[in-house]
């Protein structure tokens, strides 16, 4: 049976990859593209943040099923937000220490639901192994110490870390990670300059070791963040960016006799989380909520929340969510959200519904799952309202209605999962392509690439997969169809490996 390399390429982008492979500057994943299948409009899960993403890849459910329901979110039982790394000042306002353990520890041993199998679990019982490079969502039955490299210690102040989980073999850069054998050797790209190894140079590093070694497990998923970070700054220069990670990609497959044998021998599948937007140069291209939620208190960023407050923000760049403290205050937000055209969609639940009304118009929509329209994923709803403002397209039939989306792909289970995620009141907003969400201490990208929102630009991503045949096992793929996948793949005889 062939072993299965997943390349998870933050913000790897359709049109990006197209103008590269137009421009012949990756090879290597012209070559998989051109020997594998291709889909250049997979679907991705909402918000459209690494954390809740990487959560849906590897559970194979939305938000409202695994319980991560975005990067930041506010934890009403603690009272406080959760923020697992976006931004220095958001981090230094709540401490390191907390926005360290949050992502570490917390975010795979507490906030991940116990109610959901990972990846690495479902294959450990099926007699298979696995790994997880870099990864922030890695929940399997090894325990693995912390070890904090000295600077980090002394930014959280020596306070201890639990041991946390992966699967067999498993890294988080030289923060944690399981043993090799033989062991890797030390490189700079472990160092400070190097993020302590959360970069694509350590996590092709540690692949390439297991490849040429031969103890690579039967499931590796590799997370290379480089283009993400270089996009949000430099997004004009995509390409070029690209560029480095299909050098990172073809130096794993020149790990073999030639790239035609690397595919012989395993299956590769490479995607991306989301992608990114271009956000106007001009500062009206910030939606200022602190403006917009003056005269209401909102709650300070570095928390406790106070009896006094009526609303907290968890921004995530191009979407939001608002939590009301008090009741009537939700009337209030909603109002004042709905008189600026910037924003795209403004959403929240009404029992088992969820409402969604838009920037600037008075139409409204709402939806519940089960009923009489069934999405192109089969899935069931019942819809009362405009659909237009979700594009979505109502087709008839004698069965029943069929819905198709538009300018918002999957949007009924992406927004349901995220607004149910949280059994607190939510609202929840997007901002218009464009536009980026500005509230205190949040990151802002004035001329830069942001994301989050439902939008296609951001939700739309590349998938490719080489070494599994030619035949097309999705008409329609979407990031949570993977997971159910790659375990026939490795557990089903039927592609005959
Ligand atoms: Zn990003």
């Amino acid at each position: 049976m062939k072993k299965v390399i997943f390349f998870m390429i933050d913000s790897l982008m359709p049109h990006v990859l197209d103008e590269c492979i137009r421009k012949r500057l990756v090879p290597g994943l012209k070559f998989l593209i051109e020997k594998g299948v291709y889909w250049d409009q997979c679907t991705t899960v909402f918000p459209t943040m690494t954390a809740t993403v990487d959560c849906s890849l590897i559970t194979g459910e939305y938000a409202d099923i695994h319980k991560i329901p975005a990067l930041i979110w506010y934890n009403p039982e603690e009272k406080r937000l959760v923020n697992y790394i976006n931004g220095m000042m958001p981090v230094l306002k709540l401490g390191m220490y907390t926005c360290a353990h949050d992502v570490i520890c917390s975010l795979n041993e507490s906030h991940l639901s116990k109610n959901v199998h990972t990846i690495y679990e479902d294959l450990e019982k099926a007699g298979k192994t696995s790994g997880s490079i870099n990864l922030i969502a890695h929940r399997s039955s090894q325990k693995y110490p912390v070890k904090m490299p000295f600077l980090l210690k002394l930014g959280t102040m020596f306070r201890p870390f639990e041991d946390v989980s992966g699967p067999d073999v498993f890294t988080l850069g030289r923060v944690a990670r399981s043993k090799l054998d033989p062991p890797l050797p030390w490189s700079w790209d472990e160092t400070l300059i190097g993020h302590y190894g959360i970069n694509d140079h350590f996590a092709t590093r540690v692949l390439c070791h297991l490849i040429r070694h031969q103890i690579l497990p039967d499931f590796t998923m590799v997370y290379l963040p480089d283009n993400d970070h270089k996009v949000h700054r430099k997004p004009k220069e995509a390409c070029q960016i690209l560029k480095k990670v299909d050098d990172k990609i073809q130096k794993v497959l020149n790990m073999f006799s030639s790239w035609e044998d690397a595919i012989q021998k395993h299956v590769f599948i490479l995607t991306g989380d989301h992608g990114q937007t271009l956000i106007g140069q001009a500062k009206d291209h910030n939606i200022d909520l602190d403006d917009h939620l003056k005269g209401l208190k909102i709650a300070d960023y570095a928390g406790p929340v106070k009896e006094s407050d009526d609303l907290v923000i968890a921004n995530n760049e191009r979407m939001t969510n608002i939590y009301p403290l008090k009741p009537h205050v939700d009337t209030e937000i909603i109002y004042r959200l709905q008189q600026d055209p910037r924003i795209d969609l403004i959403a929240y639940k009404s029992d088992q519904w969820v409402e969604v009304r838009s920037g600037g118009k008075q139409e409204s929509l709402r939806f519940c799952p089960e009923g009489s329209s069934v999405d192109i994923y089969g899935r069931s709803w019942t819809l009362e309202g405009n659909p237009a403002i979700l594009d979505l397209e109502i087709s008839g039939s004698v069965t029943g209605e069929k819905v198709s989306f538009g300018d918002y792909p999957d949007v009924l289970s992406r927004l349901y999962g995220a607004l149910f995620s949280q059994s607190c009141p939510i609202i929840s907003c997007t901002a218009k392509p464009g536009y980026d969400f500005k509230s205190a201490y949040s990151p802002t990208h004035l001329g830069g690439g942001s994301h989050g929102s439902l939008h296609y630009i951001d939700s739309t991503v590349p998938l490719i997969i080489a070494g599994a045949g030619q035949d097309s096992p999705f008409e329609n793929p979407r990031l949570v169809d993977l997971k159910g996948y790659i375990l026939d793949l490795l557990t089903k005889t039927k592609h005959g490996f």
